[in-house]
């Protein structure tokens, strides 16, 4: 496997954390369609919760999530308020209490919120679901906002896993991303998390950023390292400034070209598996005894809107402005203005604003995607007896995958499909073959590499 691979297969492909992807989501799916969904769910099977918190205290021009910057707390503490509101009218409509094993807080930064807002919230949650006593509780941190007196709140408040964002050591390359943080601070959260007993931390890397070279992910995968983190997300930077307006601060001159992207990635990876992480997906590594890497060696592996994760729950409910969720009969997605989320909540009803009804061929295509993204492999035949569909098909898809395949990217054995381990950072293409929407969608993705 060469660079010019890379550099052959530069295409702009979803990065499959759902299946129809959210680009495909229409305003034909609104707040009946969730209610309905809600109402004919089976409160024998636990779910999880998803919150999105979209506050930052400033903005990182690398970012891609939905986001807004506050210099003050009471926006956050209003939105809070409309969050709390929306978890009654949800879990009003539900047909029965459900059990919850895995609550994820993402945003944006939900380390904004207050210890106070914590141990509310969590309070509130409980008293609509049975949290599972050993529910996983996973916050996104941003070191920057901390302090061992909050650690100490959120482990209080029953937080047990933490993502820390980092994305680089290195000053310059922070500069460049506006988000300084030295060293020292991610190291210092690190010990207040590990003293306090939120020993459970993923770290988040990126490969791809301005004034990023082959030797700077290197010392930046060494400089991890010593904080000795359970899992490790290596994802690379997405430049889709005609998306996110604040891109456009960062200097496309400094961007490392696909064939310099694969080689930070190759570099990086390397680096990680030589340290005894296994890889894990698409830009996934975790300890060989990490709950990742079991599940992965199980087949037990999946995605959700979060990235890779043991969670296999068919519901996934999300809550807050933009969040997304996963229901047996389709995705649905909030509003993102946080005066329309507000307003829909406020009023009473949910906050819907888009969504698809999955078809049973978006079921069976979701399987197979999800297979490839999480095993890199995936038998055709065995997903469509699954799904209650005859074998033998997806000649079109199979036949598309004819340059791959004399490329070294994927191998058939029958109507199995596997990516080879060179192939690996080429798994969205594969996965993209048996994606319906994508040959009519006209969304723009980021770089496949
Ligand atoms: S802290 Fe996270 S969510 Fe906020 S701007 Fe930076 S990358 Fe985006």
């Amino acid at each position: 496997m060469t660079a010019d691979l890379a550099s052959r297969y530069d295409q702009r492909v979803p990065r499959y954390t759902s299946y129809p992807t959210a680009p495909h989501f229409t305003d034909g799916i609104g707040p009946d369609d969730y209610a309905a969904w809600l109402g004919g769910l089976d409160a024998t099977r636990a779910l999880s919760l998803y919150f999105h918190i979209p506050f930052c205290d400033s903005m990182c021009w690398f970012c891609g999530c939905y986001t807004k910057i506050v210099k003050q707390y009471k926006p956050i503490a209003s939105y809070l308020e409309v969050l709390i509101k929306e978890i009654e009218e949800v879990a009003d409509r539900l047909p029965a209490r459900f059990p919850a094993r895995h609550l994820h807080w993402g945003g944006g930064s939900p380390t904004l919120l207050t210890g106070a807002d914590w141990m509310r919230t969590l309070e509130r949650i409980r008293a609509r679901f049975d949290v599972a006593a050993d529910a996983e509780v996973a916050v996104e941190m941003d070191p920057r906002d901390t302090t061992e007196d909050y650690v100490r709140d959120l482990a209080a408040a029953g937080v047990n896993r933490a993502s820390i964002g980092v994305q680089d050591f290195d000053p310059e390359v922070q500069k460049a991303i506006n988000r300084d943080q030295p060293y020292d601070v991610t190291r210092r959260v690190v010990e207040w998390l590990r003293r306090h007993g939120i020993g459970s931390l993923n770290m988040d890397l990126m490969y791809g950023l301005p004034h990023q070279t082959v030797a700077r992910v290197e010392a930046m995968v060494e400089k991890a390292l010593t904080l000795e983190p359970q899992r490790v997300a290596l994802f690379g930077y997405a430049h889709v400034p005609w998306m996110k307006a604040h891109q456009k601060l960062i200097d496309e001159a400094a961007l490392p070209d696909t064939v310099e992207r694969w080689r930070q990635f190759t570099a990086a990876s390397a680096r990680l598996i030589a340290a005894g992480y296994v890889a894990v997906g698409l830009d996934h590594f975790a300890r060989p005894d990490d709950a990742l890497a079991v599940a992965l060696g199980k087949g037990r592996l999946h995605r959700n809107f979060q990235g890779y994760t043991v969670d296999d729950a068919a519901v996934l409910l999300g809550f807050g402005a933009s969040a997304i969720g996963s229901l047996p009969q389709g995705y649905v997605q909030n509003v993102s203005p946080l005066k329309d989320y507000a307003r829909a909540i406020e009023g009473g009803t949910l906050a819907t604003g888009r969504g698809v009804a999955l078809s049973a061929d978006d079921r069976l295509r979701a399987e197979i995607i999800e297979r490839l993204m999480c095993d890199l492999a995936v038998d055709l035949d065995d997903v469509a007896r699954k799904h209650g569909a005859s074998a033998g098909g997806f000649g079109t898809e199979l036949a598309g995958l004819t340059p791959l395949r004399a490329d070294g990217i994927v191998v058939l054995d029958g109507r199995r499909i596997a990516l080879t381990e060179a192939g690996r950072p080429f798994v969205r293409l594969v996965a993209a073959a048996f994606d319906t929407y994508l040959q009519t969608g006209q969304a723009r993705h980021s770089k496949a590499v």
